[in-house]
Parts: C-alpha cells; sequence; structure tokens
C-alpha cells in the first residue's frame, strides 16, 4: 500500500464507501472539519456503508491519525464541487476529515471551537507526507468550502491556515487587517464586480463572471475569506479581501 501511514504512524479503520478514481492526477488536498459534536459518531458515518461518505484520513482532537480510504481509491467527500475547472474533485483528490463540532457548536460571543494544538501538528505532518508523495501543488490544499462555497462552511475560519503556511503546507499571504475602504458587496454591479469575479475565477473558484455581485459570487467571497481573511467573514470584498486576493495571485508559483 502506497500511503502515508509508511511514513507516519496511522492507524486503519476500513470505510466500505470509495470507488474507482476516474480522472486524475491526484492532485488537490481536502480539508475537512466533521461538523459533529463527538468524534467517534463521525467516524462510525464515514464508514457507515448506508451514509455514501468517506475520507482517506480522519484526524484527532489528540493528533491520532486513522486511514479510512486507500490513497489510491476515490474516497466521496467532496460532493458536488469544482476548482481550476475541474468538478470531479473526488477523483482528484485526498480528503482529510479533522474532528471539529465546528460552525454548529459556535458559542454565543461567535467564537468557533479552536482546533488543539496537538491535531495541527499531525494534520502538517500528514499533509506534508502526501505533499510529498503525489507532489501536490501549494496552491491545490484547499478547504471543502473553496470547492462548494455555496455548501460547505469547512474547515471554517478557525482553522489555522497560517500556522500550516508557516510549516510549508498550502498557499499564502498575511492578509491586510481589515479596515473599510472601497468595497463591493451584495446588489453591486458593473466592471468592478466584473474585475473581482475574474480574479477569484482565476485563482480557481469556480464563479461565473456576470458582473453582478449576486448570492453565488457573496458565497464565494465568503469561503475566500474563511480561509485566507479569517478576521472578518462577511462576504462583503472590502480592500483588504481584494488586496489579499490580488497578493495570492501575484505570488503563485
Ligand atoms: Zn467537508
Amino acid at each position: 500500500m502506497t500511503d502515508a501511514g509508511k511514513a507516519l504512524p496511522v492507524s486503519r479503520r476500513p470505510s466500505p464507501n470509495h470507488g474507482e478514481r476516474r480522472t486524475g492526477p491526484t492532485d488537490i488536498l481536502l480539508l475537512h472539519y466533521t461538523g459533529m459534536a463527538d468524534a467517534e459518531q463521525a467516524l462510525d458515518r464515514l464508514c457507515d456503508p448506508q451514509s455514501g461518505v468517506s475520507s482517506h484520513y480522519f484526524v484527532h482532537e489528540d493528533g491520532t491519525i486513522l486511514q479510512l480510504v486507500e490513497e489510491e481509491r476515490r474516497a466521496w467527500h467532496a460532493g458536488m464541487s469544482s476548482w481550476a475547472g475541474e468538478t470531479d474533485i473526488n477523483s482528484r483528490s485526498i480528503g482529510i476529515e479533522i474532528a471539529n463540532p465546528g460552525h454548529a457548536a459556535m458559542a454565543e460571543d461567535n467564537r468557533l471551537p479552536p482546533y488543539p494544538d496537538l491535531q495541527i501538528d499531525a494534520v502538517i505532518a500528514l499533509c506534508r507526507t502526501l505533499v510529498q508523495e503525489h507532489a501536490i501543488p501549494k496552491q491545490r490544499i484547499l478547504a471543502h468550502s473553496d470547492v462548494a462555497p455555496a455548501r460547505k462552511s469547512d474547515p471554517g475560519e478557525a482553522f489555522p491556515w497560517a500556522r500550516l503556511a508557516g510549516a510549508g503546507i498550502g498557499h499564502w499571504a498575511d492578509p491586510k487587517p481589515p479596515q473599510g475602504g472601497r468595497f463591493l458587496s451584495a446588489g453591486d454591479a458593473g466592471q468592478p464586480v466584473e474585475a473581482l469575479q475574474t480574479m477569484l475565477r482565476y485563482y480557481g473558484y469556480g464563479i461565473e463572471i456576470s458582473g453582478h455581485f449576486d448570492e453565488p459570487t457573496k458565497h464565494v467571497v465568503t469561503a475566500f475569506q474563511r480561509h485566507f481573511r479569517q478576521q472578518h467573514v462577511d462576504g462583503v470584498a472590502d480592500a483588504s479581501t481584494i488586496q489579499t486576493l490580488h497578493d495570492l495571485i501575484s505570488t503563485l508559483p
């Protein structure tokens, strides 16, 4: 088996939910949170033949890593999704489920449940191994919300992408602090909206270039912020959001 278990302590918990990969190469890492209060329940679901969902790897809060599906097989975690023109993300990706209750467990002060350091250490080690093994480009280490912005918000804006980037995992540009300035939001139309959509699409997001700041555009801007400008996630393309997007595009490998 040509899997990360050769390089890392990984236990097996086989899921029956997988099939043949239909396209290739395997060059996306897709990160998720489980969105459930109980990690064991989430794991049971990913291994339940009735659920129709799975992932290749599962990372517990204490950093324990489990492998559910062999990397050469197509696991079922992305659903309807799109990135850089590809819509069969399951065929192109390795899916990692990270135990975290997510937005459903948001506290009254709007705080999301944090990811423990031990867990993130394990995610970094796992990603590093997979990136090396499959030669996955930095800019293709993605959030589920990046590839399915209208449906998904995981792993969420509490996920420490900056820490991963500091460890060499993923594409990153330090976001400018949000401070107002000229911005675009729902209902706006015209050339500046078209330019924003063009940049988002160029980066990889599945977005129509319509010149109208419609609901799908708001979802994509929100997804972008969850990943790259986490301080303020509101679906409004303010100066900081646009500058951060610009910085990412100009540093694409
Ligand atoms: Zn997900």
